[in-house]
């Protein structure tokens, strides 16, 4: 009993010693959580390389308020990989989707090359309709981590087959000639035509033209390889950011899961086009702004818009005005800034404060209870 005691006075000592020596570091404890409503559906809309100065840039190009400032719940973002301190989309994607640090070219893979099951499988395995949309190829880094499990992100032809393993009931962005022109002679649209799909392409009719029918799931391919950007034209984000949420709520009454990139604002910032970058922000935020509409009106749907990592170490210098923005940038690559995340719908409080990419999956698999599949 005296050493039982004295070893409780000792662990005290010791504990409130390593408080006092490092108060910085306290351990807050959460709030008990509120009776938060959860979200029946989750969009997920990803600028890469979108980090503030993007926004801000976009946000003083444009007269009236960009409609992410629409979003009333903010939070901040730690982007790094496993190993380095600057991601790329890959393991950044692969972060949100599985909610695991990897390496940089990772898709839907851990640490150990090992696949990890992704937020996009989880909602397609509780009967939940799902879904995809890029301005880059479908087969990209961004949203190929959400559907596929490669450890090597280049290996286009390795990734499209998994759009056939998984339940996807829309998919829109480039990429065609990895389903339709591959090496091992495969021809994946007929598969994917097989398993009742409605697919087009951009040679037959634009996104306009389609008429998504919910009975069939629908695919529309933008380009060979990547689409063209913005300044060439590039129009169909916004449209299918109106078409995708109504289309996927009628294909399943228990809810969806929908990822909306804008892929070229990273594009743009490698080259360290300042110009290029806006027109790219602006392109996404008309998307957000379709998306709002549709939560809006639903009342049921969370909207969640991030970034994977920040660009060029876009700066807006002294001489910039609200007419004239002079952008500058600090390298030809990614950097490690934290990026923002904007919330709106029920669940959104949940995305207020600092916390680590992982964190935003583990917010999102919580908020639509898939820990607990069978409960649905
Ligand atoms: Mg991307
Ligand atoms: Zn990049």
């Amino acid at each position: 009993m005296k050493y039982l005691i004295l070893l409780s006075a000792i662990v005290l000592a010791f504990q409130s010693s390593r408080w006092r020596s490092n108060p910085a570091n306290l351990d807050i404890a959460p709030e008990p959580a509120a009776a938060t409503r959860l979200p029946r559906n989750i969009i997920l809309l990803i600028g890469d390389g979108m980090g503030i100065a993007q926004i801000t840039a976009g946000i003083y190009a444009r007269a009236d308020k960009l409609h992410i400032e629409h979003l009333p719940i903010t939070g901040l973002m730690k982007t790094h990989s496993a190993k380095n301190l600057i991601t790329d989309s890959a393991a950044g994607a692969t972060a949100f989707a599985c909610g695991c640090k990897t390496f940089n070219g990772a898709i839907g893979v851990d640490a150990q090359k090992r696949p990890c099951r992704t937020i996009l499988e989880d909602a397609a395995a509780a009967g939940m309709a799902t879904g995809l949309v890029a301005t880059s190829s479908i087969t990209h880094a961004t949203p190929a981590a959400f559907i596929a499990h490669v450890s090597k992100r280049s290996e286009m032809e390795e990734i499209a087959p998994f759009f056939l393993k998984t339940r996807i009931d829309f998919f829109i962005g480039g990429g065609l000639s990895y389903f339709n022109q591959r090496t091992d002679g495969r021809d994946l649209c007929r598969e994917l035509q097989a398993k009742g799909f409605d697919i087009h392409t951009y040679q037959q009719r634009t996104l306009q033209q389609c008429r998504p029918d919910p009975a069939r799931p629908f695919a529309w391919f933008s380009a060979d390889k990547e689409p063209e950007g913005v300044h060439k034209g590039r129009d169909y984000l916004p449209l299918a950011a109106r078409i995708a949420p109504p289309f996927l709520a009628q294909r399943s009454e228990k809810g969806f899961f929908l990822m909306i990139e804008g892929s070229q604002i990273d594009w743009a910032c490698h080259k360290n086009n300042g110009e290029q970058a806006v027109q790219e922000m602006l392109d996404f935020d008309n998307a957000i702004g379709e998306v709002l509409q549709f939560a809006q009106q639903d009342g049921n749907t969370l909207v969640i818009v991030t970034a994977d990592h920040e660009t060029g170490g876009m700066a807006l210098l002294r001489g910039s005005d609200k007419k004239e923005l002079k952008i500058k940038f600090s390298t030809l690559n990614h950097t490690a800034t934290l990026v923002p995340v904007f919330a709106y719908g029920p669940g959104a409080e949940a995305f207020s404060g600092v916390y680590d990419n992982t964190d935003l999956h583990a917010k999102m698999k919580a908020l639509l209870q898939l820990g607990t599949v069978e409960a649905r």
